[in-house]
């Protein structure tokens, strides 16, 4: 089915500066030629026209680009005197096709990131090179396609058109991490002056970082780094390197980061860092140069007293050792503590690898006491069979519990009988999956989250319990390895179908807890046993499902509103005690927790 989609106003100026651009106007081009990336240029001197924030520009850029790149049709309005819809031959979609790719982060048709090659015949031959083959004619009617679509683009009043896929607009991550504040500071009643206060980050760095690719071109590198809350202690969270990073996503995090350290009784805050950048399309010297170049970006801003990154997605331990590699030459000696998630020989704590499951052990046999559900025997469904879903069903089946289904991105594995899974991880790495598994049957991803089981762990992705799933959820426990795996709509169909979920703030705070153990670690430099860790992560990842259980029991709440509520308070009282009248005028009422 076709789906109809508006360009926006605000998207049509996006394409007209593209327009404009290969229309070869001598001050726009004498502008924009001075920056080393098409979509850099674009989206900066698009910024400085519009008067539009750098952020807002990068967004209309991606959500300009999502959109022309599924269109199937496209309609544009002429001005007057024509006033009319007029539909753009499929040669001039295509040629659209070629020009969004020009100005994208990546552009895969040609090689125009650099503007060396900046031409309209550049990109005339490039449609050529690529559709020409399809009967659209030689160089010259690929520059006659070009010169007809610019003169369309720069006079359009409005563009439609359709696509065979929806595009779905993402809902902004901010926005929800705001939403569930919101729904916690009501519970708790909240001075309104921490409320208003908690609402926005203590502060937000955007970097940019020259990188010299392995070509010998430059390209610029947006790089962020958020503190959101740092009342109770330094702030701590991972960094992520990925194309469509935004501003507004590494603030959510580092929300939640906060939240996730105040739940679990650490000694810190919340923060979140990452940087807009493909890694799949990058060698490794190259996502060297970057991370050591954000390292020294950020090196002011960041260290064991103020500021903790640590890996997260597409980050790996080696990059972190690099990170502390870079900020120790700059300090003069060797700050270990100022990462984590480092490889074991230069900091790294023992047992980080599968503390996050660990973890996630440690609350679920608190769950099932709670429940009065036996773990030996339980049976156990894992959505989702990397670091944390491998290790969570390694660590549930030691404990007794029978593992009756596992899945990853290809599908799953079910028997009714018990999978061991070990030998499930040597059959994934054997063949790339756990789809299968001898003596198994195939399960789709789907089916995993509906079995009938005792505990449902998803750790694989956000957003797979939903309002169309949730009544179809049959386990006791789900415990959330993942982040965000269940949708707030299905929260409250759980919670009154009697499901007892451990929402990721809690579950899956194994890691960070680990993540504090390495840095305490590094400021003792004096190590710790593997055991000594376990007993550790067991004492303070019980000890917050404890309390979290008290603040559901007492305001008759589900486990993930306790879970924000006792944090949102935590930070709260934190800043109160430190900072007192200076924040709020009202007396701060009591909420016992
Ligand atoms: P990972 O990349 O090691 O594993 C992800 C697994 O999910 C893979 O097996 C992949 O095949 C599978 N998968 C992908 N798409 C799927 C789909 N549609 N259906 C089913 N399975 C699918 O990642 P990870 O480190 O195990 O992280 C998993 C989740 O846990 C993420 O949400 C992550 O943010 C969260 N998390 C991880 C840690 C940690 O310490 N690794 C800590 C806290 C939270």
């Amino acid at each position: 089915m076709l789906n109809l989609v508006e360009i926006s106003a605000k998207e049509l100026g996006m394409l007209k500066l593209m327009a404009d651009f290969f229309a070869e106007k001598p001050e726009l081009t004498a502008k924009i030629e001075s920056y080393t990336t098409a979509y850099y240029a674009l989206v900066t001197t698009y910024s400085e026209n519009f008067g539009i924030p750098t952020e807002e520009a990068w967004k209309v850029c991606e959500d300009l680009q999502k959109k022309i790149n599924c269109a199937e049709y496209l309609q544009v309005n002429a001005p007057a005197p024509l006033n009319k819809a007029l539909p753009l031959p499929r040669e001039e979609l295509c040629m659209l096709h070629v020009l969004i790719d020009y100005f994208s982060e990546n552009p895969k048709m040609s090689p125009a990131g650099s503007f060396l090659s900046r031409r309209p015949e550049n990109l005339a031959e490039t449609y050529h090179w690529f559709y020409g083959s399809n009967g659209n004619g030689n160089g010259e009617v690929s520059r006659e396609i070009l010169q007809n679509l610019i003169e369309k683009l720069q006079t359009t009043t409005s563009i439609k058109m359709e696509t065979l896929t929806p595009i779905i607009a993402t809902p902004n991550p901010y926005e929800a991490a705001l939403k569930q504040l919101d729904i916690a500071a009501e519970k708790l009643k909240l001075d309104p002056s921490i409320h208003e206060i908690l609402k926005h980050p203590v502060r937000a760095f955007i970097v940019y970082v020259p990188v010299i690719m392995d070509n010998g071109s430059t390209r610029v590198f947006t790089g962020y780094r958020v503190q959101y809350n740092d009342a109770l202690g330094p702030t701590k969270g991972g960094l992520r390197y990925h194309p469509d990073l935004t501003l507004d996503e590494v603030t959510a995090l580092a929300a939640w980061m906060t939240w996730k350290t105040a739940v679990t009784g650490l000694p810190l805050g919340g923060g979140k860092g990452g940087i807009r950048c493909n890694p799949k399309e990058m060698s490794k010297s190259e996502l060297e140069r970057l991370t050591r170049g954000y390292a020294r970006a950020i090196a002011k801003y960041i260290g064991p007293f103020t500021d903790v990154p640590a890996p997260d997605v597409y980050t790996t331990a080696e990059m972190m050792g690099w990170i502390m590699d870079e900020y120790s030459e700059i300090i003069g000696y060797p700050v270990f503590g100022v990462v984590t998630g480092k490889p074991v020989n230069v900091g790294g704590s023992l047992g980080r690898n599968e503390a996050t499951s660990r973890g996630l052990m440690y609350t679920v046999i608190e769950a099932a006491k709670h429940l009065g559900v036996k773990l030996k025997g339980a049976t156990v469904a894992v959505q989702g069979y990397g670091n944390v879903g491998y290790h969570a069903a390694r660590l549930l089946h030691e404990i007794g519990c029978k593992i009756i289904a596992v899945s990853d991105s290809k599908g799953g594995a079910y028997d009714p009988n018990g999978l061991d899974p070990i030998k499930v991880q040597e059959h994934k790495d054997r063949t790339g999956s756990v789809v299968d598994y001898p003596a198994s049957r195939f399960i789709s991803n789907e089916q995993v989250l509906e079995l009938e089981c005792d505990i449902l762990v998803p750790a694989a992705l956000e957003n797979q319990i939903t309002e169309a799933n949730a009544a179809n959820i049959k386990a006791k426990i789900v415990a959330e390895g993942a982040n965000g795996p269940v949708r707030p709509e299905a929260d409250t169909i759980l919670y009154e179908k009697g499901v007892f979920d451990i929402p990721d703030i809690l579950a899956n705070s194994g890691g960070v807890i680990v993540s504090y153990f390495e840095q305490v670690q590094n400021q003792m430099n004096f190590y710790w046993t593997e055991e000594e860790v376990r007993n550790k992560l067991e004492n303070t990842i019980t000890k917050a499902f404890k309390d979290t259980l008290a603040m559901s029991q007492q305001h008759s709440v589900d486990m993930r509103s306790a879970a924000y509520m006792l944090a949102v308070k935590r930070v709260a009282d934190a800043m109160l005690a430190r900072k007192g009248k200076t924040i709020t005028h009202l007396e701060y009422p009591a909420v016992s927790s």
